[in-house]
């Protein structure tokens, strides 16, 4: 407030013509509609009292009431963005104080959903994308059929089973995750999605502060975690073992939903788990994948490389 309060004093004070523009602000803050209405409906404010608020009555005319001039939050134009000037009487006094406007308001409420996407290393677009932009895509039918099921069960209980989600590089994989992670949003379901190769670094770069337990923890327990490119990590047994083993086990048990992505299938995963730097172990892959399966349901996506 102080801005304008005070550009408007010394204006006054260095212009020359002040009291002819002094008498033209007035008439015209006067007879700004809200404000006439505001004074016929305080009668008991004196003359005096008007005339000594009058920088408060100009700079109520020059703020936007209630976003009727600006189309969103970021868009407004008022001193303190999101907030609408309020007119009001105390003890014969004009007051004015600001108050936050629906603008405003339902800006705070989107960011408090966003939330509800936990997101570690996810591109923007991925965050962004939304269902109405897959809905009709005839080459993924069978998938865009298994999350709508999902989604329709979600309405009442969080199904048991995800979805592991396996194709060609580019098909939109990633893509259609980012699109459920927005639906669920909207029934106040949370999804944690993270990417497979920065899962392994962050868990590993945790170490230092020992916050790994915990880090483990947030996994097992989103509502809806979904593992993106699993396979395309590089292998740890530890990690295999140790860290997503267990990530698995709690949720296979603990009846929580899992989404994958990957360019292979459950076959091809297992010999790429199977793999690691401490030499071949296909029983320990093997028990990944019946976790894999218990919390999950395997799909095939087709369709074009969407990246060419
Ligand atoms: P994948 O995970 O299978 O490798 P992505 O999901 O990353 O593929 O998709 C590849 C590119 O195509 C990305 O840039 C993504 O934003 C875009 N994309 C995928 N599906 C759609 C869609 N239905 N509408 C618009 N863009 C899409
Ligand atoms: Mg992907």
């Amino acid at each position: 407030m102080k801005p304008i309060q005070s550009s408007l004093k010394s204006w006054m004070k260095t212009n020359e013509n002040f009291k002819e523009n002094y008498v033209k602000i007035k008439q015209e803050v006067l007879n700004d509609p809200e404000i006439s209405e505001f004074l016929t409906l305080h009668p008991q404010l004196t003359q005096a009292e008007i005339n000594k608020s009058l920088i408060k009555l100009y700079e109520y005319k020059t703020q936007v009431k209630q976003c009727d001039q600006c189309g969103s939050y970021r868009a407004c134009k008022n001193m303190i963005p999101g907030y609408s000037p309020v007119l009001h009487v105390e003890n014969d006094e004009i007051r004015l104080s600001y108050e936050k406007c629906h603008s405003r308001v339902m800006y705070e409420k989107d960011q408090e959903k966003q939330k509800l996407i936990q997101s570690l290393y996810m591109p923007k677009e991925i965050l962004q994308a939304s269902f109405s932009d897959i809905a009709n895509d005839e080459t993924r039918i069978t998938a865009i059929a298994e999350l709508l099921d999902f989604l329709d069960q979600a309405k009442t209980d969080l199904p048991r089973k995800g979805v592991y989600f396996y194709g060609q590089f580019g098909v939109g994989k990633t893509y259609l995750l980012g699109a459920l992670a927005n639906e669920l949003k909207k029934f106040n379901i949370s999804s944690t999605l993270i990417y497979m190769p920065e899962f392994v670094r962050e868990i590993k770069g945790s170490f230092k502060d020992d916050s790994v337990n915990e880090k483990i923890d947030y996994f097992k327990k989103a509502d809806v975690l979904m593992l993106d490119d699993i396979g395309a990590e590089l292998q740890s047994a530890w990690f295999r073992d140790e860290i997503l083993g267990s990530v698995l086990q709690y949720r296979m048990m603990e009846r929580l939903p899992v989404f994958f992505t990957s360019n292979y299938d459950l076959d091809q995963l297992e010999v790429q788990l199977a793999t690691t730097k401490s030499g071949v172990e296909t029983v320990k892959a093997g028990r990944i994948i019946e976790r894999i399966k218990q919390v999950s349901k395997e799909v095939k996506i087709e369709g074009h490389n969407r990246r060419l």
